[in-house]
């Protein structure tokens, strides 16, 4: 019996990995969930799952929770980063989910890998804002991360009974978002429920802009950097439309191994829940190669989509500039969300927020949170120059 916490438990991966483990009683205990505001969703699932602690952002949601949980089945319910890090932190757990969306996952992430969890990675940012303290941190506790992200997932498993020092390149997928086909102009006058609707993945609003930038795949280059200790120059990006093909693993032989898949988030949820046991067998739709047909490949383009050079060039820059580069993305997908800014303006903010930078190492997690902030307040008080305030 795994006994597990999943931070960020009513968001779009939260969700299907309650989903994963209800089909698995057998095999999972839920003892610990973080959430931010959404009680209802929340409390569904305390009346599903039966943890023992939970955890929400504020005390108003903590009085909300408690009003819809008849006191005999009320969990013990903690507030705020605290309550999400001691959630993360539970003696009896041995994994952890770590699934809030952006930089707000960064403390409850690095409290579960320096308590020694096993951490199930689906917060890309925080191996983007302290990728290296996060590692060193591994290497004291040996409880590994595993990675979430359905790319990252897909090189863990083409890595898998290979040397590692015959690696010549990772090979990213990126599906290439909505904008993949449309010209300069059509970009800048995308709509935010334009950019929303992925042709593929069901994800998050963040990740899914990200996607329509490729940001995404830009701080997915530097979380392989870090997971996988490759450098940049190793990690490459591939566009594939269809997102059948996960990723890659090059190897010195010239032999590639691809993992292929359905593009469903519970396939890279089941592979870290399960590792190292046997694969859980999911009820997925088949891949059904022949009336796929063909699968495409080509370059991303720089030139429409700058968000992911300007990731590597975060990476060049090294210390605090990755986390800067998250900040200031995350500050202006916000503002583009809210109808404020065109999409392109995202990549402007994030290049400007880099150049303003001055970089420093990063020692600690408040450093990276200081960095990732120090981002936001550039991208915002630069876009707001640009197109006004509210
Ligand atoms: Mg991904």
């Amino acid at each position: 019996m795994r006994k597990v916490s999943i931070l960020g438990s009513t968001g779009s991966v939260g969700t299907s990995a309650l989903e994963v483990i209800g089909r698995f009683p057998e095999r999972f205990e839920v003892v610990g969930l973080a959430a931010g505001a959404q009680v209802e969703r929340l409390a569904a699932q305390v009346r599903a799952h039966r943890p023992r602690v939970v955890s929400v952002a504020t005390e108003e949601a903590a009085a909300a929770l408690a009003g819809l949980i008849p006191a005999g089945e009320r969990p013990e319910i903690l507030v705020g980063d605290e309550g999400a890090a001691a959630v993360a932190s539970l003696g009896e757990i041995d994994f952890v989910l770590a699934a809030i969306a952006g930089s707000a996952g960064m403390r409850p992430t690095a409290a579960a890998v320096e308590a020694g969890k096993k951490v199930g990675l689906a917060n890309k940012e925080s191996m983007v804002l302290a990728g290296e303290y996060l590692m060193a941190k591994v290497r004291q506790t040996g409880a590994p991360i595993l990675p979430v992200d359905s790319e990252h997932s897909a090189i863990f498993q083409c890595l898998a009974g290979h040397h590692r020092e015959d690696v010549r390149r990772l090979l990213l997928t990126a599906s290439g978002g909505p904008c993949r086909t449309w010209d300069a102009a059509r970009i800048e006058a995308c709509t935010p429920a334009e950019a929303l609707k992925h042709p593929n993945w069901s994800m998050g609003a963040k990740i899914t802009i990200d996607s329509a930038t490729l940001m995404n795949k830009g701080l997915e280059v530097i979380e392989a950097r870090w997971l996988f200790d490759l450098p940049p120059e190793q990690i490459e990006i591939v566009v594939h439309p269809e997102s059948v093909v996960h990723s890659m693993v090059e190897y010195v032989d010239g032999s590639v191994v691809a993992q292929l898949g359905t593009p469903d988030m519970r396939g890279p949820i089941a592979y870290a829940l399960s590792w190292p046991g046997p694969r859980l067998p999911l009820a997925l739709p088949p891949l059904d190669l022949p009336s796929l047909g063909t699968l495409a490949f080509e370059e991303p383009d720089p030139v429409r989509f700058p968000a992911f050079r300007l990731a590597y060039e975060a990476l060049r820059m090294g210390g605090t500039a990755p986390a800067v580069a998250s900040g200031a993305d995350e500050a202006a997908v916000a503002s583009f969300l809210a109808g404020r800014i065109p999409l392109p303006a995202i990549s402007s903010a994030i290049a400007h927020a880099l150049e303003t930078h001055r970089v420093r190492p990063v020692a600690s997690v408040e450093d990276a949170i200081d960095a990732s902030d120090e981002g936001k307040r550039l991208a915002d008080s630069w876009l707001a120059g640009r197109f006004g305030r509210d």
